[in-house]
């Protein structure tokens, strides 16, 4: 099953484009089987995007892109309505423990040098020992930071993902996450996921995928 894991539509993401009627369009048209709408600090959007995906029978899973003073997470199967600007992590990790979803940080490498780096030898041992899976393709990321945070994930042993971190409608679907199985709910999605019954791919490695119409 190929789901885009990260787009954030014009809902509740200012800096995105996307309205939530053409992703989903978009979404069947480029032969996606599923996507994740992750807005930043809202959920809104996404539950937009759900109502949207059930209408015209295709699955949209939520999710929140949450800023913590360690980077940006992906929460899926634990979130709330509405995160302040920063969310300590310590705090979001609790939270999302409770509550039974995963927290997954996103393009951990654009842009820095790496957790250790940034935030010192033992909150990155926090982290990584504390994470359900690392975004190691990030259609906003470069090669290279992708490649750094492949390296994470197999030095700690956790799952790859992939989201295109979509704010334009033709940049969905550029990274992807590959499941084993159908998805058939938000809890299976956390449930996979946990079990790194999925890894990361590039859409460009993806036999079949199509151009959708509405950007030719
Ligand atoms: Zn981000
Ligand atoms: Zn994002």
């Amino acid at each position: 099953m190929l789901v885009d894991l990260h787009v954030h539509t014009s809902v509740s993401s200012p800096c995105s484009q996307i309205e939530p009627r053409l992703l989903v369009r978009a979404a069947k048209e480029m032969g996606l089987d599923a996507l994740c709408v992750t807005e930043h600090e809202e959920l809104e959007g996404a539950e937009v995007a759900r109502r949207l995906g059930e209408e015209a029978g295709f699955p949209v899973f939520r999710g929140v892109e949450v800023y913590t003073e360690c980077g940006d997470m992906l929460v899926f199967g634990a979130c709330r309505r509405r995160y302040p600007v920063t969310t300590p992590f310590a705090e979001l990790l609790e939270e999302v423990r409770g509550l039974g979803g995963v927290i997954i940080p996103c393009h951990p490498c654009r842009g820095s040098l790496g957790f250790h780096h940034t935030l010192g030898e033992e909150k990155a041992e926090f982290l990584l020992s504390s994470v359900d899976a690392i975004e190691v393709r990030n259609g906003g990321s470069s090669p290279e930071s992708n490649q750094a945070a492949e390296v994470y994930a197999s030095h700690y042993g956790l799952p790859g993902v992939g989201g295109s971190d979509a704010h334009f409608i033709m940049q969905l679907g550029r990274c992807l996450t590959v499941f084993e199985r159908d998805l058939g709910s938000e809890e299976e999605l956390v449930e996979e996921i946990k079990a790194g019954r999925c890894r990361a791919a590039y859409a460009a490695e993806i036999e079949g995928l199509r151009t959708s119409s509405l950007w030719r």
